[in-house]
């Protein structure tokens, strides 16, 4: 019936812990675990890094051209009109401004006007290559071209793209280096006549100011706080950096925008620095699924403690439950053996005076007996609360252990017990007497209560490596491995049937332990079932009472 309503408890509890946390605990792990696998299949955490990047390029793209136009709106701003279209008015233009290299102004009837920075015609072979190249280039395709060209350029207008822009390559060498020329009408307030702009970037300026600034001012802007990115822009057709932000360091860009409006034929890239957005992903997964699993130990850790707590309180709670029947069953039987004798004696009838006597000793033992419990539960009580005091004096523990002895020689005698004791000289101890002779008469009690058929109990006191050592043995029940730690806990009374029936508290070993420890010393049995049991109290020597005894003597 007992077993069965234990089973019950742990069962409800098993069952409270199971809803209460296991599952939903679970299922967060579970559908946490289910999500990282699918992050992991569809590659989402690098597919929402490279969103990022490609709303970072697209901004990116928008204040570089901006940058742009405001240049070429300048040098636009300040063209010669279609009759004033000369070397000088255009080389005006140009000598303001570094970042051109070569201007134009085409109008049918006027032919081409087209100027190169004059400074670097000068010096620069190539430069002059450069601008002979592209000088022929407009003439020979804007005379046939002009109308379409000027079509184009309106209806571009229209839709409030201001320049018409394509890429040129520079010859530098064996390269070519990326220039991109953009075309304007300009026309002409007094005949109606509009003719046809035009300014090219200097490919050494794109290359080594233009962009490497840019760079660096949209990264600045564009990337949040923490955020690692490194830029680059590079012609369509290659892959090797025109130009590149700080820390770029080679390696295949993670997203890339092609531009347009300013600087066609470009491509603006970025990337994470030293790494690749499949590591990152990978080592984020990974780690979360090593969080989680961390998580997942902790939770299973946190649910066997508390599993365990919650068992040892509910086993605490059997424990007392089952100590407040033990000790009412103990107060009872001597209280009504006594009540049973005072009765006896005051009704007069015993005829001899022998009879009296047995009774009054029976009276006196039993009510001893009822202190002696009393005791060990006041004591008990005043240890819970912390207020169990202890008064120490110099003691002669031969004469301690033998007067404790004594007034129980005659009751183990009754009992058919054989009684041996071997009390060997010690030096005299500063202990609290009545708790320790409390102690010896609990394990004395022990071995009087858990003996059957083999009714023996030896004490030995003896002095071994500067401790003084307290032997307390019987060739009674013993008591299982297993339990030999736990008897010393409150209330904890061994499962057996043969102890089941014995009266006890469950607090007399306790105690045992509680006083000895207090006294700096340990109790340890040894024991096997069927075999007998050995308690031994081990008592560290004081060396200061032992020498102010010996300078008194
Ligand atoms: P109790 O009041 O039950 O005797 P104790 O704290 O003194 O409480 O002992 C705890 C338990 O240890 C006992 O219930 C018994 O099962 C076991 N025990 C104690 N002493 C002995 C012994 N000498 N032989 C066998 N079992 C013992």
């Amino acid at each position: 019936m007992k077993l069965k309503r234990r089973w019950n408890e742990r069962t409800r509890l098993i069952l409270t812990l199971e809803l209460a946390v296991v599952l939903p605990a679970a299922a967060l792990v579970i559908l946490s675990a289910l999500h990282l696998k699918q992050v992991q299949r569809e590659h989402g955490f690098e597919a929402a890094i490279q969103r990022e990047f490609g709303q970072i390029l697209a901004i990116s793209e928008k204040q570089i051209n901006h940058r742009g136009y405001e240049l070429v709106d300048d040098a636009r701003n300040d063209f010669p009109g279609v009759h004033e279209a000369c070397s000088d008015t255009l080389d005006r233009v140009l000598a303001a401004r570094p970042y051109l290299a070569h201007v134009f102004l085409y109008d049918p009837e006027r032919g081409l006007v087209f100027r190169s920075q004059p400074h670097r015609l000068k010096k620069d072979e190539q430069f002059h290559a450069e601008s002979e190249e592209l000088s022929n280039m407009m003439q020979k395709w804007l005379d046939p071209e002009y109308k379409d060209m000027l079509q184009s350029i309106t209806k571009l207008d229209k839709r409030g793209i201001p320049y018409y822009a394509f890429p040129n390559g520079a010859p530098r060498g064996e390269k070519h280096l990326y220039q991109s020329v953009l075309m304007f009408a300009k026309p002409d307030g007094a005949d109606g006549h509009t003719a046809i702009g035009g300014i090219i970037f200097d490919a050494e300026y794109l290359r080594d100011h233009f962009f490497p600034e840019m760079l660096e001012t949209v990264m600045s802007r564009n990337l949040s706080e923490g955020q690692k990115a490194v830029m680059m822009v590079h012609p369509k057709s290659e892959s090797y950096p025109l130009a590149a932000s700080a820390g770029w360091d080679g390696g295949v860009p993670e997203v890339e925008r092609n531009m347009d409006y300013v600087f066609p034929g470009l491509t603006l890239a970025i990337k994470t620095p030293g790494t690749t957005l499949e590591a990152i992903g990978q080592r984020f997964v990974r780690t979360s699924f090593m969080i989680l699993g961390g998580l997942s130990l902790l939770l299973a850790g946190g649910l066997l403690l508390t599993y365990r707590n919650v068992s040892k309180e509910m086993a605490l709670a059997r424990l007392k439950s089952d100590f407040v029947s033990n000790v009412s069953h103990e107060l009872r039987t001597p209280l009504s053996l006594i009540r049973l004798y005072a009765e006896t004696l005051e009704m007069g009838r015993l005829n001899s005076q022998e009879k009296y006597q047995e009774y009054y000793c029976i009276i006196r033992k039993e009510s001893e007996r009822l202190s002696a419990l009393i005791n060990n539960i006041l004591d008990f009580s005043r240890i819970e609360a912390g207020r169990k005091e202890y008064d120490f004096r110099d003691t002669d523990m031969r004469e301690l252990v033998r007067n404790t002895l004594e007034s129980y020689r005659y009751q183990i005698e009754q009992h058919g017990f054989t009684f041996e004791e071997k009390i060997d000289p010690v030096p005299p101890m500063r202990v609290d007497r009545e708790a320790m002779a409390r102690s010896i008469v609990n394990l004395v009690n022990n071995a009087l209560k858990y003996s059957q058929d083999r009714k023996y109990i030896g004490v030995n006191l003896y002095r071994e490596n500067g401790a003084v050592k307290l032997e307390v043995i019987d060739h009674g029940i013993g008591i299982p491995s297993q339990e030999q730690q736990k008897i010393f806990e409150k209330f904890y009374r061994v499962g057996d049937p043969l102890v089941h029936n014995t009266k006890g508290s469950g607090l007399g070993l306790s105690l045992v332990r509680h006083i000895v420890q207090a006294h700096g010393g340990e109790v340890i049995v040894d024991s096997a079932p069927g075999q007998g049991s050995k308690f031994t109290i081990t008592l560290p020597v004081n060396a200061a009472a032992i020498a102010s005894n010996a300078a008194t003597a």
